[in-house]
């Protein structure tokens, strides 16, 4: 399916498919990004002259790799381990790394691309890159998530750098995992570099916010779209999927602007309390048990569902925070039903094409991940900024950075769609102004 896009692109986008075959995530993230720059190859033909736009579907390096490591009853496993490194046209690699069964390269490659143009709207010096492994943490030891880390960095640590590439978490990969991670690093090449990996403890070069910012930073985006149409969270039914990182503070802070959450999910179902979802709870099952969230109704007010999908919920606001493609077309058709106003991502790319398309059509206010998720990646910026100058800032000071970064995107997306003739587009604001730092980057930097 080629018809929405301008004719120049359409070779570039039959080249992704060529290239990269099976790998559906991958086409869905380009073909997203090239339908939003039709109005920019008509006012700047000198990105498709100089092949800005086909460099930028091709990634820099990718790099696969064997995980051997011993589990607990002595028995060797192998994983698989990925790097892509995508864009490094703004600054070094910089994208987290995902520990799941499903990850492939395909998913790898995905999420690569979409850091490079989020990386780029929070205005910070950050190329674009993405990793993981098909390892899946849960089930596993302690002991067992330390060799597996060990074993993947072992590898990894030749293609990382302060300078050169920089990882950091995103599904399965949480403080735990990136200190063992940080401490081979360390091992290995006898240096203390802080800056080459974000999302470490507080004790040892992390950040104050770090792991409240994709979460916080999404609600921070929604509070400014809320404003846009003059008003605000205060009493707004908030449901919210997944409750990991990002859904957890996201929660948090939707909470503190006095909305109510009254839904969180995990892969096992779904709990929903008229009352709000008590965080505090949620937080010990999930941070310090590793538990499911069907745990959560036990004596309490709440309902458990096992069948079914979060999107069922009525609710005003609806923030897919688990995973992508977890939001389709019949969920987006039930939520407009059930009187949806705002949807923003705070996973990366959870809305289907075709959920995308009947939430637009419905006039609901819809902000892509790659603009309204960005709080967590600014704020690894903002650490390797305090390791490079040996500092660390206080959490007001970092969490008002944050606030500002968001409100920055937020401005950048509107006007970008202002300026393209698409007032009030998110999507093509997010893309257009994404692509365009970058591509003008890669223009002054030559055909490299
Ligand atoms: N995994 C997060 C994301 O999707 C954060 C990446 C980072 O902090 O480098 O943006």
């Amino acid at each position: 399916m080629t018809n929405d896009l301008h004719p120049a692109l359409v070779p570039i986008y039959e080249t992704v498919l060529r290239r990269n075959p099976g790998e559906t995530e991958f086409h869905q993230a380009t073909y997203e990004v090239l339908e939003s720059l039709r109005p920019v190859v008509d006012k700047r033909p000198e990105y498709v002259e100089a092949s800005v736009i086909e460099r930028i579907c091709e990634p820099e390096r990718q790099i696969i790799f064997r995980v051997p490591w011993v589990d607990d009853r002595g028995k060797c496993q192998i994983n698989r381990g990925f790097r892509v490194e995508f864009n490094s046209a703004l600054g070094p690699y910089k994208g987290g790394l995902r520990f799941h069964p499903s990850v492939y390269l395909g998913i790898v490659k995905f999420l690569g691309f979409e850091q490079i143009f989020k990386n780029a709207l929070t205005g910070k010096p950050i190329g674009g890159g993405k990793g993981g492994s098909d390892f899946d943490p849960k089930g596993k030891s302690d002991a067992e998530v330390m060799r597996f880390c060990q074993s993947f960095m072992t590898e990894l640590y030749r293609h990382l750098g302060e300078y050169t590439d920089v990882p950091a978490g995103d599904i399965g990969v949480g403080g735990r995992e990136i200190g063992y991670l940080f401490g081979q690093y360390k091992r290995i090449t006898n240096r203390y570099e802080a800056g080459v990996l974000t999302g470490k403890g507080l004790t040892w070069g992390g950040s104050q916010v770090r792991t409240e910012a994709t979460g916080y930073g999404l609600v921070y985006f929604v509070n400014e779209m809320l404003l846009a149409e003059n008003t605000t969270f205060e009493g707004k039914r908030v449901v919210v999927s997944g409750s990991g990182n990002v859904a957890i503070y996201a929660a948090e802070k939707v909470s503190q602007l006095g909305g109510t959450v009254v839904a969180l999910s995990d892969s096992g179902g779904y709990v929903v309390d008229e009352g709000g979802v008590d965080l505090d709870t949620i937080k010990d099952i999930k941070e310090v048990r590793r538990g499911r969230i069907s745990e959560y109704v036990q004596g309490r007010n709440a309902r458990f569902i096992e069948d079914g999908s979060i999107w069922d919920v009525p609710c005003e606001i609806a923030l897919p925070c688990a995973t992508q493609n977890e939001l389709d077309d019949a969920a987006a058709a039930t939520l407009v039903r059930n009187g949806v106003r705002v949807v923003a991502e705070g996973a990366n790319m959870p809305t289907t094409q075709a959920g995308t398309r009947v939430l637009r059509e419905a006039g609901v206010k819809f902000a892509p991940g790659k603009a309204a998720n960005a709080g967590g990646v600014a704020t690894s910026a903002l650490e390797m900024q305090q390791n490079a100058s040996r500092d660390s800032w206080s959490f007001e000071t970092t969490d008002d950075r944050l606030k500002e970064i968001m409100q920055g995107i937020f401005g950048s997306c509107m006007m970008t769609a202002e300026e393209y003739g698409m007032p009030g587009d998110y999507v093509a604001g997010a893309n257009i102004a994404g692509f365009t730092q970058v591509a003008d980057a890669m223009l002054a930097l030559g055909i490299i």
